[in-house]
């Protein structure tokens, strides 16, 4: 899978990843580098991000600024717009990607551990995104906010329930500050991605034998999980210009995982075609 914009489409532009150290962050900030960007990551593990802003250097030859921060702490996100724009100059772009969860039963969940997935995905988003449109409002700048978030932030979902219900709450922040704040220049998009392989998400959600249990592929129509570059490939478009008309979308990439998740017939895939003739005769008869 190759990009998808032209060259130097995100030049000029600096653009913030939370969670830009691993998974789905790293990836599409590897793009927007590619793309001309200058990219700050930003996650709790300062040794994490120090060893990707290496590598994504030598593989772009773009520059990239580590910082750690824990989005949960309004005062550390303040600190990383201060550091991003004494190097930079200026940050056109905040892709809130950063992002904890795991799977079970609801009722086995302390109220505290509802509580970390919480705060690290609805808090440390809003905190994020509240710091950073003060800061443009301020200046009088625009710029460009991309949330990630997922499709049982529409549909809700068994299991994963405090993630689910933060995911909402960060696409109801999308849409709002899309209305609210576009007098100010700023845009609110986010992007909703089925299964993508990432080391993080396989770990926390398919672990040991869940995933003989539950074969995530038997779920998508396209009988593939994503590519990474499709992801980074959508992402780049919603950071960039050519979607400066695009305010308060939810792209959702998933190769129509939910759609067939939803469609109460869909499941009739199972039925074989020698019973489809049966059930013709059947009806042919009567
Ligand atoms: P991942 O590699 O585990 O990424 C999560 C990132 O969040 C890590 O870099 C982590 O870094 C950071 N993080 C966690 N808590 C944080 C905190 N308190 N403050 C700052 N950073 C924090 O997982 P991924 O699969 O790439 O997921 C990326 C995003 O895609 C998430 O929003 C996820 O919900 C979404 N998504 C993924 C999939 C998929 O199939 N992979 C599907 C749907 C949606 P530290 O540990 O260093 O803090």
């Amino acid at each position: 899978m190759e990009g998808m914009l032209k060259e130097n489409a995100l030049k000029g532009k600096t653009i913030i990843v939370t969670g830009g150290g691993t998974g789905l962050g790293r990836s599409m900030g590897k793009y927007f580098l590619e793309l001309g960007a200058n990219l700050v990551i930003s996650s709790r593990k300062m040794d994490v991000l120090e060893k990707a802003a290496k590598e994504l250097e030598q593989e772009t030859g773009g520059k990239v600024l580590p910082i750690a921060c824990d989005i949960r702490k309004y005062e550390e996100i303040e600190d990383v717009l201060q550091i991003a724009e004494k190097e930079f100059g200026q940050v056109h772009g905040v892709l809130n990607n950063a992002a904890g969860n795991f799977i079970s039963p609801t009722e086995r969940l302390s109220h505290r551990a509802f509580d970390i997935v919480v705060d690290i995905v609805l808090r440390g988003t809003y905190n994020f995104t509240l710091a950073t449109g003060k800061n443009w409002i301020n200046k009088k700048q625009p710029g460009t906010f991309l949330n990630i978030v997922t499709t049982y932030a529409w549909t809700g979902s068994g299991f994963v329930v405090p993630s689910s219900c933060a995911k909402a709450g960060v696409l109801a922040l999308t849409r709002s500050l899309a209305a609210e704040w576009a007098k100010y220049k700023i845009r609110s998009n986010a992007i909703a991605p089925g299964p993508f392989p990432t080391e993080g998400a396989w770990k926390r959600l398919f672990p040991g034998e869940v995933a003989e249990k539950i074969d995530p592929l038997k779920r998508i129509p396209l009988g593939r999980f994503g590519e990474h570059q499709e992801l980074a490939n959508l992402a780049a478009y919603l950071m960039s210009d050519y979607s400066s008309y695009v305010n308060g979308e939810v792209v959702t990439i998933d190769g129509g995982e939910w759609i067939k998740g939803a469609g109460e017939f869909n499941t009739l895939e199972e039925v074989p075609n020698e019973m489809w003739d049966q059930l013709e005769k059947m009806r042919s008869k009567k």
